[in-house]
């Protein structure tokens, strides 16, 4: 199926979850965050996309999200150590951005590989 046929949506959730985006089956990464060059299922092309700095601009915005309100809600009426809330905050924003990156980078080379746009490696 082309990829101007497939529906947006599906593409994007593809991604989302680290799939290839034309077919849903084969492997969107080879390791944590470095995509395959070919898709091993379908042979679709994926090695030339450069999503750069976006998903890291995805991740901050995501994870800023879910940690501010844990900032201003509730650490104002803990009664820890400063040190300890630090560390706790510190960690979580770190776990939350190590398990968004790969959705964000997945997401961005759908939205890329979608646009037919052919990379910054070409
Ligand atoms: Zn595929």
């Amino acid at each position: 199926m082309s990829k101007q046929t497939q529906s947006f949506p599906k593409i994007l959730k593809r991604g989302i979850y680290g799939r290839c985006p034309n077919c849903g089956d084969g492997a969107l990464f080879k390791s944590y965050l470095k995509q395959v060059e070919a898709c091993a299922q379908c042979g679709e092309k994926f090695g030339h996309i450069r999503a750069d700095d976006a998903p890291a601009w995805l991740t901050i915005l995501l994870a800023g999200h879910v940690v501010a309100p844990f900032l201003l809600g509730v650490v104002p009426n803990l009664d820890w150590p400063e040190w300890v809330i630090l560390l706790v905050i510190m960690s979580y924003a770190f776990l939350l951005s190590l398990a968004i990156l790969p959705s964000a980078k997945g997401f961005f080379i759908s939205v890329i590989w979608r646009s037919g746009a052919i990379g910054s490696e070409k």
